[in-house]
């Protein structure tokens, strides 16, 4: 299984007014060809600013502190997508690497029907296509992402509902071919109906489309539909790594299995239990395991010494001393 996308032991912080915000710490993580990888965690761990860091668009009060972001094109060449001039990335963004940001479902200008936004997406990126194949590009896209594509190209975006605006979007991201697509809470701002709808919008891509996906997610229960793997991430680190399946019935990580508690089932949803306790202020971060404050099992180590990333099994990693082998 070929990489595609290497992040290397990278950190990063926003200067705020009561000191910095460490926001990414120290986060490794592979994505490879074809595969769809979420991002899991609660809101402030991390996950929006680790992604906008792989197409760079961090706000400016963001700094990498330390780390690479390795991007491998086709030609077996990898870039260091830290390193590039901003030239460099713009034939990256878009062409190599789309992301659809978090709420950008209002980002669509209300004067131009959708069919104008895939033209005007294409003109801006200088893509060699005339309106015709953009249309024809663009119908296909819809389509895949089941959509009515005559109606929807001849819309203007308040006449398309949320769930629609979302997978309209999607395909519109997927317009230059490239081959990573990032999706920050693609399904957060919808109803369920919608939320399934666009989740198997991206089974259909995934089935299409040879891509590699990032899939950012506050919750752990509806990436069994599209993930892979997942990582779930906590206070800027990454503290369990597996495949979809694994997390899901074998969770490790105690921060892992209380997101799986949280989720409320389908019958007997009385008994919602979410993790007590608040994350850490990540401007002062706690000693030893971040965790540690809210995890039932925390010993003495864990309040001194921060956990090192264990590899229990072939692709599965855990950042807990609980799995230690003495
Ligand atoms: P959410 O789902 O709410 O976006 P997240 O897991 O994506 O959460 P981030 O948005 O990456 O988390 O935020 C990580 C941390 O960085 C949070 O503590 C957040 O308050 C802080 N942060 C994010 N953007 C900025 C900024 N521009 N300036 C200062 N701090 C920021
Ligand atoms: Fe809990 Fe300790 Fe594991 Fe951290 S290292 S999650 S505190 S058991």
């Amino acid at each position: 299984n070929e990489k595609i996308l290497r992040i290397s032991r990278l950190s990063i912080i926003y200067g705020a007014r009561r000191g910095f915000v460490k926001a990414v710490r120290d986060v490794s993580l592979d994505l490879y060809r074809g595969e769809c990888l979420a991002l899991v965690g609660e809101s402030g761990s991390g996950k929006t600013t680790l992604a906008l860091s792989i197409v760079r668009a961090l706000p400016t009060n963001a700094k990498i502190v330390s780390g690479n972001v390795y991007y491998h094109l086709d030609n077996n060449k990898e870039v260091d997508i830290t390193k590039l001039t901003e030239d460099e990335m713009r034939k990256i963004r878009w062409r190599e690497i789309a992301m659809v940001f978090q709420g950008s479902m209002n980002a669509f200008n209300p004067v131009l029907k959708i069919g104008d936004h895939f033209i005007e997406t294409a003109k801006a990126h200088r893509f060699a296509m005339d309106k015709n194949e953009i249309i024809e590009k663009a119908s296909n896209l819809l389509s895949l992402v089941l959509l009515d594509a005559k109606r929807v190209l001849n819309s203007y975006p308040h006449q398309l509902s949320g769930g629609m605006k979302q997978r309209t979007l999607i395909a519109l991201s997927l317009l230059l071919n490239p081959k990573i697509i990032i999706m920050d809470e693609p399904t957060s701002a919808l109803d369920v109906v919608s939320q399934k709808v666009v989740l198997n919008a991206l089974s259909n891509i995934k089935k299409e489309l040879n891509l590699s996906m990032i899939f950012i997610t506050h919750d752990l229960g509806i990436t069994a539909e599209v993930a892979d793997r997942v990582s779930v991430m906590y206070a800027g680190q990454i503290v369990e790594i597996g495949n979809v399946f694994e997390m899901y019935y074998d969770p490790l990580h105690p921060y892992t299995q209380g997101l799986l508690k949280a989720i409320p089932r389908l019958r007997g949803s009385v008994n919602i239990t979410s993790i007590p306790g608040s994350p850490p202020d990540l401007i002062n971060l706690p000693p030893g395991c971040s965790f540690h404050p809210r995890c039932p099992f925390a010993m003495d180590v864990c309040r001194r010494e921060e956990p090192p990333m264990i590899e229990v099994d072939k692709n599965r990693f855990v950042k807990c001393w609980l799995y230690m082998k003495k």
